[in-house]
């Protein structure tokens, strides 16, 4: 059992889908009717050294996943970091020409400094510059110095601590039994990206395996090498994550917005987070970010996601919390608060955008 103060890292889980993986790397859960704060219940638990509590946001978007952090910090106020963890679109190519990397369907991207971006931008719809184009609106704060390290390290040990596969299949083992296959990795064949200019032909709810021609799309087994990943073996993305009111459901907008901004994933919730807390965001890409959208890779992408931030809590070391519930770390009863550091453009000491693929390790240009 767990009181409120001795939570450390909170996990927000914009979606139900996505705290449904998120608590199968939970290594204990403690009873769901005794983490609680003013009537809301979370779910708690440890993984590894770290007393996590994941929250689950009512809705989508940038104001309730801000109003989630506020509340998970009001309620558990020695949280020290927040980690965002669910399902995004990326961009399916990004890099210098000649040695770009492919991003497929189950990678993970992990926010990092690029560019003049901290991890993260936010984008809205600005009705003044033309309908449907999302404008840059602004900054968010950066990851936080001790933060960046716990990611840096893991991303500088490669593939072979990053143990997405091992986490996967102890995740599965947990699962009753009907619910195997739920996390499977969907493979290649289910993995389809379609020309930029060819829009989804059908509703939203329509799998494009019904409506649209698969003439205009390419599987992932004929995106070439760079595109080829073993079952189980994400690659995993370090960049900027572009996060929006709107959703991003257009190929020629997300291109656009890559370009100008080195974008390589795109969701709903991160700005509202980071702007006041400490917060590392971590993506299992379910789509391509165009208006193919489909659920069938949903279920795996949030649980690559899940997997690899359970990899990176264990590289971030154990937070004390004193028996009277104050973090060890901080000056007396002051709960361990984010102090917004606006310094962009100054994170990019050698690290670049890159790729973890399964097996080996590169950098970005
Ligand atoms: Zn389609």
């Amino acid at each position: 059992m767990a009181s409120n103060h001795h939570f450390t890292i909170g996990w927000i889980s914009p979606l139900p889908l996505e705290k449904e993986a998120a608590r199968l790397v939970f290594d204990e859960e403690y009873p769901q009717d005794e983490v609680q704060h003013k009537g809301v219940f979370y779910l708690g638990g440890r993984v590894g050294v770290h007393k996590v509590v994941i929250g689950v946001q009512r809705r989508i978007g940038l104001s309730q996943a801000a109003i989630l952090a506020e509340k998970m910090s009001d309620g558990f106020p020695n949280i020290k970091y927040f980690l965002l963890v669910g399902i995004a679109g990326g961009v399916p190519r990004y890099g210098p020409a000649g040695a770009a990397s492919e991003i497929v369907l189950g990678d993970v991207v992990v926010s990092s400094p690029r560019g003049n971006h901290g991890g993260v931008l936010q984008y809205d719809k600005g009705a003044w510059q033309g309908q449907g184009r999302l404008n840059f609106r602004g900054h968010t704060n950066g990851v936080p110095g001790d933060l960046t390290a716990a990611v840096n390290n893991f991303r500088a040990e490669g593939w072979s601590k990053t143990n997405i596969d091992e986490t996967l299949k102890q995740m599965r083992l947990k699962l009753d039994e009907m619910r195997q296959g739920q996390y499977d990795d969907p493979g290649p064949i289910r993995d389809r990206l379609f020309k930029d200019s060819y829009e989804h032909q059908g509703t939203e709810l329509d799998d494009c395996k019904v409506c649209c021609d698969a003439d205009n799309a390419v599987s992932r087994l004929d995106r070439g090498e760079p595109a080829a990943r073993l079952i189980d073996k994400p690659s995993v993305h370090f960049g900027n994550i572009a996060s929006s009111n709107q959703l991003q459901i257009s190929a020629v907008e997300r291109n656009r917005v890559h370009l100008e901004h080195e974008a390589i994933c795109f969701e709903m919730e991160a700005a509202g987070v980071m702007e006041e807390h400490p917060c590392v965001v971590i993506r299992g890409i379910c789509d391509y970010a165009d208006s193919h959208k489909n659920k069938g890779w949903q279920n795996y992408a949030a649980a690559t996601a899940a997997a690899y931030a359970k990899g990176l809590l264990s590289m971030i070391p154990a937070i004390d919390v004193t028996d009277d519930g104050d973090t060890a770390s901080t000056s007396s009863h002051q709960p361990a608060r984010y102090s917004p550091n606006v310094t962009f453009g100054s994170h990019n000491s050698g690290q670049q955008a890159g790729v973890i693929h399964g097996g080996t390790f590169s950098w970005g240009k």
